[in-house]
């Protein structure tokens, strides 16, 4: 069994049809696949609707979180939600702020690269998101477009990252309302990447345990951004706390290098979350 539990398509940000990500998936010899765009279910249908017989489908969405610590620091972090009823009114509505605060951000950073003389629209970035949820990347594509960097990652080192001057932050959920809003729409919240160091700051262990104790069932272990000590720790971690350790590719099409399938997660624990009540069951054998 080959599982992949965290993708991303055209529905945010990333470069698959979900028609293109389900057929990716076969190709990549994958069994499962979730479909996780940031903080919308825009893609579910589609994917659905093109899924082949042999292969099962888990619903998500990632959610955009923010932790700040008794200092004061802020810390920006993602929640997976798996198997959650789209239809409940209190995640729907959170989803639907969530998406308006980085329609409002994303202008902001474009207005201040315009400022700076980097040649790029908001027209522009929004023809490209085209209604889905917009993210960097989009205007990481605008400014490859206007020849301004090479390519999105280098758009992401030299002038998107959060460490930087043109960044502004989304006004996104506290990591445990976000927590509680998921479980309550029958949903399992799973902590995506949580030692991504690389793209800002990340979490002790100690709040990863009050998150397990607010309802987090589990931890992205094994993700290309988190190296062999990160993973490590993240699976001790898991265990020490009763999560489920997955992995996954956070493929998204050609915005990065990574491939789907690049990461996995074990059958076991699939296993595991799958015992766990949820509102849907994943669609597939
Ligand atoms: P946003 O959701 O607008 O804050 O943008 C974050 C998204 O940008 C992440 O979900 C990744 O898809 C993408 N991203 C973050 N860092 C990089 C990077 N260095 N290169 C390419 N994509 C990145
Ligand atoms: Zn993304
Ligand atoms: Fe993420
Ligand atoms: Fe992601």
């Amino acid at each position: 069994m080959r599982i992949d539990l965290h993708t991303h398509t055209v529905a945010s940000d990333g470069t698959d049809t979900p028609a293109e990500l389900v057929a990716a998936a076969v190709a990549a010899g994958l069994d499962v696949l979730a479909i996780t765009d940031h903080d919308t279910t825009r893609g579910w249908a589609e994917a659905l609707d093109a899924r082949p017989a042999g292969l099962t489908i888990v619903p998500g969405a990632e959610f955009s979180c923010v932790y700040y610590d008794p200092t004061g620091r802020r810390v920006s972090l993602h929640l997976l939600g798996y198997l959650f009823d789209p239809d409940d009114p209190a995640l729907r509505a959170e989803r639907s702020r969530l998406r308006e605060s980085r329609l409002v951000r994303a202008e902001e950073i474009v207005r201040r690269l315009a400022a700076d003389d980097f040649e790029i629209t908001w027209e522009q970035v929004g023809a490209l998101a085209d209604g889905a949820t917009v993210g960097r990347p989009h205007i990481a594509r605008a400014l490859v477009a206007a020849g301004v960097v090479p390519d999105v990652s280098a758009a992401f080192s030299e002038l998107l990252s959060s460490r930087g001057g043109y960044y502004v932050r989304k006004a996104d959920t506290d990591v445990f309302d976000s927590i509680g809003l998921i479980t309550a729409a029958g949903g399992l919240p799973v902590f995506a990447h949580p030692i991504a160091r690389r793209r800002g700051p990340v979490v002790g262990d100690e709040v990863v345990a009050a998150m397990a104790a607010a309802g987090l069932v589990g931890l992205e272990v094994n993700h290309p951004d988190h190296d062999a000590d990160d993973r490590e720790h993240a699976a001790g971690l898991a265990r020490d706390l009763g999560l489920i350790g997955t992995g996954s590719s956070d493929y998204h099409g050609t915005n990065k290098t990574t491939r789907l399938a690049a990461c996995t997660t074990d059958p076991e624990a699939y296993e595991r979350l799958l015992a766990l009540p949820a509102a849907r069951a994943p669609v597939g054998p």
